[in-house]
């Protein structure tokens, strides 16, 4: 049986950055950039005034005071878009709105508050530095500099720079679509009503939504009996995706057709069982180019297993930089007695109290748990036969995207 590490080291081995593609800007959101952005051009893109206010040379203004203003000749204005081409020379002054261009002669703004208009002429009371209130060409962002690194993934910041520069379409990695195909014989839809042994399927849900989380496509969603000959169907379909995420039946029951059925089917195991806890039966393997994941039917085993295994396999098909948000260091409120011999990431409260991280193991962590997946918005990582652990001591912790009441 593999360990954890050993594991996640094969999954991240096996996965290739999709194909890289032209996304319109507006479809861009939650992809991952496939090549860097450099600016065309330097941003601001031209000299400007950051304040509504008075074009003026620094100069003219050296010896103003409340008492003995300076009175300067009131030019026009130059609003937001114009040309702002109309040279300024020493004792002018041009009205001037934010973003406006700096007009030639001019070296500075003064703001609209700190003047008193005169006829054709303005009044002012206090000296000014050159360069105050001017944005400069490139200053922000100089031509060529690398503004988003490959591999970003793009959110409302990155879509502000991209539409900057005039990125209409954006360099991104193929949006991977992936399959998922719940099995077991005592799975209902959503809108029926379970008979004696029968339950709602809920896995599908689950895992389209954290697949959803990621900017993925489902483009097949499937439940099916344990009866070979469905399944073999069923998978067949999955197979044709990026990522088939097939979830229960990877076990050793008698009924668990799902691996040995996705053996023969072509599917090359990488691995099958970790040594982690909850969802110790991952099967992992490949054909061609899709990448099977074999989750436990169990709800709380395929939420954990997601986690750790599918969604930094996911971003790593996205071509993202930043495979997961990694782990926090936070105070435990209540002790860990019970250890395992595999290592156990154990649902938990995680919040913040005087600027420190606390979380609280959840009392009830069985893999079929679905009460502790609402509970939980962290995985605390205890180690395979760690001594128990005292309440007050520092765990590792990864937060979870999921907001608790
Ligand atoms: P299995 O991995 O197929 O042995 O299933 C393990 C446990 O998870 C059993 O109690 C199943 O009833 C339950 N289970 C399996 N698949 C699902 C599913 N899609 N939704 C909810 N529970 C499931
Ligand atoms: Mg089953």
């Amino acid at each position: 049986m593999l360990d954890y590490e050993d594991a996640r080291a094969l999954v991240f081995k096996n996965v290739i950055a999709l194909e890289k593609w032209l996304c319109p800007l507006t479809e861009s959101q939650g992809l991952a950039l496939s090549e860097d952005i450099l600016a065309p051009h330097g941003m601001p893109l031209f000299d400007n005034s950051a304040v509504d206010g008075y074009a003026v040379q620094a100069a003219d203004l050296a010896t103003a005071s409340r008492d003995k203003p300076v009175r300067l000749e009131k030019l026009g204005y130059i609003s937001a878009g114009d040309t702002g081409e109309e040279r300024i020379v020493s004792g002018q002054c041009v009205q001037i709105a934010t973003g406006a261009p700096l007009p030639p002669g001019a070296d500075t703004s003064v703001m609209k508050e700190d003047i008193e208009l005169d006829e054709s002429h303005v009044r002012f009371f206090q000296p000014i530095r050159k360069t105050e209130n001017v944005r400069y060409y490139g200053e922000d962002i100089a031509e060529g500099q690398t503004v988003i690194a490959a591999g970003t993934v793009i959110g409302p910041a990155q879509m502000a720079v991209l539409a900057t520069f005039g990125f209409a379409e954006v360099p991104v990695r193929r949006v991977p679509k992936i399959s998922i195909v719940s099995t077991g014989s005592e799975l209902v839809d959503v809108e029926q009503n379970p008979q004696t042994g029968q339950i709602r399927e809920s896995n599908r849900y689950m895992l389209a939504g954290m697949v959803k989380q990621e900017s993925c496509e489902v483009v097949k969603m499937s439940m099916v009996p344990d009866i070979p000959e469905i399944l073999k169907q069923e998978f067949e379909e999955a197979l044709q995706a990026d990522v088939a995420l097939v979830s229960g039946g990877m076990s050793v029951g008698d009924k668990d057709f799902a691996k040995p059925l996705l053996k023969e089917m072509g599917v090359e195991e990488i691995f099958w069982k970790i040594k982690f806890k909850p969802g110790k039966p991952l099967f992992f393997g490949r054909r061609g180019k899709t990448l099977v994941f074999g989750l436990p039917g169990n709800p709380a085993s395929s939420y954990v297993l997601f986690e750790e295994f599918v969604r930094p396999a996911l971003r790593q098909l996205m071509g993202r930089r930043i495979l997961e948000e990694g782990m926090v260091k936070a105070r435990l409120d209540e002790a860990i007695l019970k250890t395992h011999p595999r290592l156990h990431f154990m649902r938990g409260k995680l919040y913040v109290e005087n600027g420190e991280y606390h979380v609280r193991p959840l009392n009830f962590q069985g893999s079929h748990s679905i009460g502790s997946l609402v509970e939980s918005n962290a995985l605390i990582r205890v180690e395979a036969n760690s001594p128990s652990l005292p309440k007050g001591c520092q765990v590792s912790v990864r937060p979870l995207l999921n907001e608790i009441g």
